[in-house]
């Protein structure tokens, strides 16, 4: 990954800070997004060793010109962008009766519009180079139903279909654009859905776990974030070159019953 740069947006935690991580040591580049002040002062702390190779944007993704200019700042640094990953996200659990409207724009706005801006700003120079990986991050609520969450699996439905279509448009430059979608898996965003579960049904978080997750994750584990960078990596390389447009699922067989 030497002289290749990738973007993260959300990267400050959880699977983006793994995603990060997993490319620092393959001597990429990054360019870290996230609203987080806070938790990028800490990466960057936690990062001095990689101070070369990092530059770390604050910047709210779901407001078009911050975003925008954030991009704009990470090609200043390095010239340019051939990895794209679209991952920041965030939840809301409510009934839709009990969504707030702004709320619902709010979770579009981060995984569904600024993906949709991210790659309308890149990929004209990904097609021009010849080259580039656009990873989204959907998730299996892009592809079932799960009651409480309209906000986030709208969203994540969503993101797929701008995947297939960025694809498409792509596929005759060298350019692959594919979305994953992970089951559970052990990050501070898991954690939080799992007490406002339980608090939506009046049960304690171990019974969520039991009810919610063990009943229907055949391998019963929360994922680690390393099997999410690991295969991020691996769409990124001259290997998947062939494998555009697609939803892959990393869920412990939790789709597959
Ligand atoms: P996380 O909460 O640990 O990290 C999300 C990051 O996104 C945070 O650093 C947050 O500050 C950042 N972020 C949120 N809104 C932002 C905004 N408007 N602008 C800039 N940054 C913003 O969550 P995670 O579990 O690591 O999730 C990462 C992605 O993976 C999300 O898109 C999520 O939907 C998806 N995902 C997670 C799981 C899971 O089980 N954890 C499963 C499937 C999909």
């Amino acid at each position: 990954m030497k002289n290749q740069t990738v973007l993260i947006t959300g990267a400050a935690s959880g699977i983006g800070l793994e995603i990060a991580l997993a490319f620092l040591k393959q001597e990429a580049n990054v360019a870290v997004i996230d609203f987080n002040q806070d938790a990028l002062d800490k990466m960057s702390r936690n990062l001095e060793d990689f101070s070369a190779q990092l530059c770390f944007l604050q910047s709210d993704v779901s407001d078009e010109k911050v975003f925008e200019a954030a991009i704009d700042k990470a090609i200043e640094r390095f010239g340019q962008v051939d990895i794209l990953i679209n991952n920041a996200g965030m939840q809301h659990v409510a009934l839709i009766e009990d969504f707030p409207t702004e709320r619902y724009r709010q979770l579009i706005d981060i995984m569904l519009v600024a993906p949709f801006i991210a790659i309308k700003k890149l990929m004209p120079s990904m097609k021009a180079q010849g080259f580039g990986r656009i990873i989204n991050m959907a998730s299996v609520n892009g592809l079932l139903g799960f009651s409480g969450k309209a906000g986030y699996n709208s969203a994540k439905h969503g993101v797929i279909g701008l995947t297939k279509v960025a694809a498409l448009e792509s596929a005759p430059f060298g350019v692959t654009v594919n979305a994953l979608c992970p089951g559970y898996v052990d990050t501070p965003l898991i954690h939080n859905q799992l007490e406002d579960l339980a608090k939506t049904r009046g049960i304690a978080v171990e019974d969520v776990m039991e009810e919610v997750m063990w009943s229907k994750v055949p391998q019963k584990r929360l994922l680690d974030v390393s099997e999410i960078s690991d295969y991020c990596l691996y769409l990124a390389s001259p290997s998947a070159k062939g494998i555009t447009g697609q939803a892959v699922v990393i869920d412990g067989g939790y789709t597959c019953q």
